[in-house]
């Protein structure tokens, strides 16, 4: 007879990717830091666009669609919205179904500001966000080489997530034969 079914971990991977375009006399917001600089990020929320891939990210891997269609750009309580509630909302939604964060890495593609000075803000802005130690999140500054997109900001985030199955899907005990 086949061995009794182990407790097997569970592991979803999910990615995201934004943009945005960078506007004069808009706060910039990144990873959840208010980051002082002559422009900010345009959007109907607060264009925080290492927060939306995450918030992307998170929803790919419960393939539960994307941040557009849970927080519409039309809809007007989202108008300026902290996008940080976006990342909470995805964040619940994994932890109703029994899944935890493992680790998130993110690369920002961006000419100024740079993001070596801010890296340790950022992971610990996004660690508390996501209520993990910083060491499981890993946050790169890339400048668009040969992009030609001096004006915009672009994130990309790849995230697991993991749950122990015998939490959530219940199984059939094992036979013993006597
Ligand atoms: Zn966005």
């Amino acid at each position: 007879m086949p061995a009794p079914f182990p407790i097997e971990p569970e592991y979803r991977i999910g990615s995201g990717w934004d943009s945005h375009v960078f506007e004069l006399g808009r706060p910039l917001w990144l990873g959840g830091l208010l980051i002082p600089h002559a422009a900010g990020l345009a959007g109907h929320s607060d264009g925080d666009v290492v927060l939306h891939a995450i918030c992307d990210a998170l929803l790919g891997a419960l393939a539960q669609g994307d941040i557009g269609s849970h927080f519409s750009s039309h809809d007007p309580q989202w108008k300026d919205a902290s996008s940080s509630g976006f990342v909470r909302h995805a964040l619940q939604l994994a932890r109703h179904a029994g899944w935890s964060v493992v680790n998130l890495d993110a690369n920002v593609i961006l000419e100024q500001p740079r993001i070596a000075p801010l890296q340790a803000q950022i992971r610990e802005s996004v660690a508390g966000l996501l209520e993990v130690p910083s060491e499981r999140i890993s946050v790169k500054g890339k400048t668009p080489e040969g992009l030609a997109t001096p004006h915009t900001a672009i994130a990309q985030v790849t995230v697991l997530l993991y749950r122990s199955s015998a939490l959530t899907t219940p199984r059939a005990a094992p036979h013993h034969n006597v």
